[in-house]
């Protein structure tokens, strides 16, 4: 069985035509779960009304928007069948691609992203999402072109184990991956946004960023923080405390170094390599703490 989870937010006019067309597409067994994201328009009307007539159409109803974690973690949560698939409720995304996915997830994928190759959207969003993906195929090891696609294909087991919140949905082949599931990606069309409104501006590469930067960190040192703090630290101190020998040295030779910007410098690394390394400690007490909890349990 194949579960379809669509998040909407205000897209009243594209969700009868989805529905239409996704069932024309699907061959199988399925079941299509609407999550509502807090919409304020008519939409949740048009898919209560849907429901009515179609016993395989499932939804959640959010009564204020979550975003689009909160609404696919629901979706997951919720979903029977063995392959599930994603995707946006604005027709963007094109239910008669979905075969294309799922052809790439029997090629042995656990998890397989659509990549929009040609898209149609706003030009300074599409060059700043291509310099958002190279930045990820140098930071990561996964080799990826879109990387926040709405439309991916999943094995079960892969959204069962995946923990979102905040904006992080946007990095699902990064966390999928680094839980050891084989990632794949194949092109996709994608169409023009006929009707309603894109609900993200250029302020989420902004965010994105900083996200990154958590996903990073998250992956890379979540159980083993002192590593970066205490490398960072010692490196700050070591510099800081070879510029005092110097001045030191200077200071002996008979030179007056009180007047030395150099002093506040290397003063300045000592003390910050010292809290780093400080901080980097408190970490690591912190993931022992939480995992000697998680013993007790
Ligand atoms: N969406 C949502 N919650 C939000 C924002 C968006 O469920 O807080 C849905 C939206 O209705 C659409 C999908 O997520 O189905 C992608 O949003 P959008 O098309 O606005 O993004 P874009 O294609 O412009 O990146
Ligand atoms: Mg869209």
């Amino acid at each position: 069985m194949i579960s379809v989870i669509i998040p909407f937010l205000n897209e009243e006019q594209s969700l009868t035509e989805l529905y239409q067309r996704l069932t024309a597409v699907l061959k199988k067994e399925f079941e299509i779960i609407f999550v509502n994201d807090g919409s304020t328009d008519n939409s949740l009307k048009v898919v209560q009304e849907l429901a009515e007539k179609d016993g395989r159409i499932r939804l959640i109803n959010f009564i204020r928007n979550k975003g689009k974690s909160a609404a696919l973690t629901a979706g997951f949560k919720k979903a029977r069948g063995e392959i599930i698939i994603t995707m946006d409720a604005d027709l963007q995304d094109q239910p008669e691609e979905i075969n294309k996915l799922l052809e790439k997830l029997k090629d042995g994928y656990d998890l397989v992203s659509g990549w929009k190759k040609k898209r149609y959207d706003k030009k300074i969003i599409v060059y700043f999402s291509r310099l958002f993906n190279w930045i990820i195929r140098k930071t990561t090891k996964l080799q990826i072109h879109d990387i926040n696609c709405g439309f991916k294909a999943y094995r079960r087991e892969v959204a069962e184990n995946l923990s979102l919140y905040g904006d992080l949905y946007r990095f699902i082949p990064i966390l999928a991956a680094k839980e050891g599931f084989k990632i794949g990606e194949t092109e996709i069309s994608h169409a023009l946004r006929r009707y309603g409104r894109s609900k993200y501006g250029f302020s989420k590469f902004f965010k994105g960023f900083f996200d990154l930067t958590t996903v990073l960190f998250l992956i890379n040192f979540k159980t083993k923080p002192f590593r970066l703090f205490g490398t960072a630290g010692i490196s700050l101190f070591g510099l800081g405390s070879a510029i005092l020998v110097y001045l030191t040295a200077v200071w002996f030779s008979g030179e007056s170094i009180g007047r030395r910007p150099l002093l506040i410098f290397g003063m300045l690394l000592v003390i910050v390599g010292i809290q780093l390394f400080s901080l980097g400690l408190m970490a690591e007490l912190l993931v022992s703490v939480k995992e000697g909890k998680k013993k007790d349990d």
